[in-house]
């Protein structure tokens, strides 16, 4: 059987390449039903892009690589196709964008958008050798019982990263690459709560709280952090464990945005005679768990102003030196991947090998938390899909 364009994977990048790749596309994926991260993404909701992305939201070996796909297919692009399919939306925060109802609407969308392009799709599907022979690749697929070797002009990789082996993901956009001696730079969890060995916050599990969370390598984000048993979650956690490396401590301002030392001294002067631990503006749970490392003893009358100093400066520069993380099991992305120095960052073709493509999270180009992995998912589908059609064309 031939095709003019395989793409392996029915994720977020494989389906919006298909609805955009031109006529006799063959899209494949062995899991039972296509988009499974969209369906469970944002709670069910699916936080499908971001307002305000843009290529610094993104980290990659090269910082420049996402300029061109994420100019030349933009969040409005993809808000258009949304509005044009009456999906209903809101802005929940930081300009990031969710369904109303359900993320099964974009799923439903992106297959609308496929069949309309004339793709077939084939789930369940296993892909077993690929090879090249100068022309054309030809790929072993196994469905329904049957052997099938499949002929295509181009092939697109879209099996995205490593992240939730439960959901499907297996890494194979790294084989593919390394059998075609395209370079794969180190992959690791990203977007991931993080671990403690000796498992200091069990006692605070389900307590939240605003922080600024701050690597070592000043990058600092302002966003809820939550206590688990295992350690540390919530947006501001996940999102500077893109910046974490093993090792280093993380530094957390427990009064972002406001200054403490002086909240503390306007406590002293209105209500000297309340309990230090009371005026703290900070849960209970957590307060009583701060009593445990510092004196929070006596009455705010009682503090002077280097204890009251000591303290803030404590409380807004508190360092913990996570153990690790929770690994690929519950990690949002994966970090690392096809590296961009081998791909044209408009077409997202391998530089070596013309008709490979690489697309979405299988690349080394990584968003934060809030919509920016899809709209890379859409950006960098839309350049290879775009980039085949138009090579079909001429
Ligand atoms: C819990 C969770 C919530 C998330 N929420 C958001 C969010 O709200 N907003 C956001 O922007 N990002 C979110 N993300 C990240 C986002 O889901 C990914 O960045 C995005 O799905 C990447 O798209 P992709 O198409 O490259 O890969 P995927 O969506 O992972 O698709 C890859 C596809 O390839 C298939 N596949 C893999 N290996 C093989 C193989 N060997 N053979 C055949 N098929 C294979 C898989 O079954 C899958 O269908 C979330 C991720 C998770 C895990």
């Amino acid at each position: 059987m031939q095709v003019n364009t395989l793409i392996l994977g029915a994720g977020a990048a494989g389906l919006y390449c298909a609805a955009h790749a031109g006529p006799d596309t063959l899209v494949v994926d062995h899991g039972k039903a296509p988009g499974e991260k969209i369906r469970i993404s944002g709670g069910g909701r699916c936080n499908f892009t971001n307002l305000h992305a843009g290529p610094d939201n993104f980290l990659s070996g090269n910082p420049h690589f996402c300029k061109s796909a994420l100019a030349r297919h933009t969040q409005w692009d993809f808000i258009d196709l949304v509005d044009r399919h009456h999906i209903p939306w809101h802005e929940k925060t930081l300009g990031q964008l969710f369904c109303d109802t359900s993320a099964k609407d974009i799923i439903a969308m992106l297959l609308a958008e496929v069949h309309a392009a004339g793709a077939d799709l084939w789930l369940q599907t296993q892909i077993g050798e690929i090879t090249h022979d100068g022309a054309r690749f030809r790929v072993t697929l196994d469905r329904e019982g049957q052997r099938r070797k499949v002929k295509a002009r181009h092939l697109v990789v879209a099996t995205g990263g490593k992240s939730i082996p439960k959901m499907g993901a297996t890494g194979r956009a790294y084989d593919i690459a390394a059998q075609f001696d395209v370079p794969v730079t180190e992959t690791r969890a990203g977007l991931v709560p993080f671990t403690f060995s000796d498992a200091p916050f069990t006692g605070l599990s389900g307590v939240s709280t605003p922080v600024r969370a701050m690597a070592a390598d000043g990058t600092g984000f302002d966003e809820a952090l939550l206590f688990t048993h295992r350690g540390l979650s919530g947006p501001a956690m996940l999102q500077i464990s893109n910046y974490w490396q093993p090792g280093e401590a993380l530094t957390l301002d427990l009064a972002p945005g406001a200054d403490l030392y002086e909240t503390l001294r306007a406590a002293r002067a209105t209500g000297g005679r309340k309990r230090l631990a009371s005026v703290l503006p900070l849960p209970a749970r957590l307060v009583e768990h701060l009593g445990g490392q510092h004196d929070l003893a006596g009455n705010v009358a009682d503090w002077s102003d280097a204890r009251l100093r000591r303290l803030s400066d404590a409380l807004t520069g508190w360092q913990v030196r996570p153990t690790g993380t929770e690994g690929y099991r519950t990690a949002e992305v994966t970090l690392g991947g096809i590296d961009t120095g081998a791909l044209s960052s408009k077409t997202m073709q391998a530089k070596g090998l013309p008709g490979l493509h690489f697309i979405g999270e299988a690349v080394d180009v990584t968003g934060w938390l809030g919509g920016y992995n899809f709209q890379w998912a859409w950006s960098s589908a839309h350049a290879a899909g775009q980039a085949i059609a138009a090579a079909d064309r001429a």
